[in-house]
């Protein structure tokens, strides 16, 4: 399949790298491409960013069919681009469009679409030290009908968004709220799919967080609300003793490419990682014994975001002095040192534009 390509002279200014937040300025231009059981997916293009003109029916509108990706382009020292593990993405993209009955892409077109997008738009990937460009594929459900069933056409399109360095004001830890009214995700639902009905759905308790002075909500299990599962929108770790410990993918926890990231550089390090169910208990428990020595969740917004509270039943808890520790910030910087083309990639992670 071609790619279309229909230009425009209309270009708009680009901040200063310094002003960059997260995802409020998107660039020139964005691709699309349509499917219908005709045709499959059709008319790759690439166009000038714009709003989507879609009938109040809509599909996606009513009943959420959606899914998305997130992932970045780094501009290196000597200016060059380059994407992390994109192929990642694009699989999940695929795995999540299956659990929402969508019709799967071909992930090595969809790369290539990608990288040409990235190539017209390159001059839009900032380059101050911890900024990038976030990279935002997306599918949605456009049938004009409102009844009840999966859709038969649907829109798939990414947009990109310069952002700024996700801690302008240092590395500095996060205090997390634990809830046993709400839930992220059940046993037998969508939350290995990255779904827009699950980020509605973390809407509420996310906001009972905030009031009670809490940054994110460390989520537990749908089925007994014992577990813990991820943090936010990110998946969680634990450094307990001298093991690295996070939840196994149990199907409501989303896998991370940021999570495989760091369970293997870990590894690597020959630091004991272990993925298995691991209940709020357990970490208060190791707490009390003095062996809960760090927090850290992953994502690929803020690479590690390092907690320094829990609260959990009325009880709030400090890990290790409340600072960061030394794993969360090895893993940081080693990760975003492969990001920026500054360390050896020696997981064949990065990939150039
Ligand atoms: C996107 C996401 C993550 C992190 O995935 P990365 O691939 O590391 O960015 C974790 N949990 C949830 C719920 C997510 O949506």
């Amino acid at each position: 399949m071609d790619i279309t390509f229909k230009k425009t002279d209309i270009l708009k200014k680009h901040p200063e790298d310094s002003t960059l937040g997260f995802g409020t300025v998107f660039t020139d231009y964005m691709f699309n491409m349509d499917y219908n059981p005709q045709e499959g997916w059709h008319n790759p293009r690439i166009e000038p960013y714009g709003p989507i003109v879609m009938d109040p029916s809509t599909m996606v509108l009513h009943y959420g069919q959606a899914i998305f990706e997130g992932l970045k382009a780094y501009r290196t020292d000597s200016g060059d681009i380059q994407l992390f593990r994109p192929q990642d993405n694009l699989k999940r993209l695929n795995t999540s469009g299956h659990m929402l009955c969508m019709p799967e892409l071909d992930e090595a077109f969809i790369l290539e679409a990608l990288i040409k997008l990235l190539k017209i738009e390159k001059g839009w990937v900032p380059g101050a030290s911890g900024t990038s460009l976030y990279i935002r594929p997306t599918i949605i459900a456009t049938d004009p009908y409102i009844g009840l069933r999966s859709s038969n056409t649907y829109r798939f399109f990414i947009i990109l968004s310069p952002v700024g360095a996700y801690y302008p004001e240092g590395f500095n830890p996060v205090k997390i709220w634990v809830t046993t009214e709400y839930v992220r995700a059940v046993r037998g639902g969508v939350g290995q799919a990255k779904t827009a009905g699950n980020y509605a759905a973390s809407l509420y308790a996310t906001e009972l967080a905030h009031k009670d002075g809490y940054t994110q909500v460390l989520w537990l299990d749908g089925v007994e609300l014992k577990y813990v599962e991820e943090v936010g929108s990110m998946n969680i770790f634990f450094v307990i003793g001298d093991e690295l410990l996070t939840p196994e993918l149990n199907r409501s926890i989303l896998s991370g490419v940021t999570r495989d990231s760091v369970i293997k550089l870990a590894k690597s390090w020959g630091v004991k990682v272990v993925e298995r169910r691991i209940s709020i208990d357990e970490i208060y428990a190791a707490h009390e014994k003095g062996e809960l020595k760090e927090v850290f969740g992953s994502g690929t917004a803020a690479v590690i975001s390092p907690v320094g509270k829990i609260k959990f039943n009325g009880r709030e808890i400090t890990i290790g002095d409340g600072s960061v520790g030394p794993l969360s910030a090895k893993l940081f910087k080693e990760l975003m040192d492969i990001q920026y083309g500054k360390a050896e990639d020696r997981f064949n992670w990065v990939m150039p534009v």
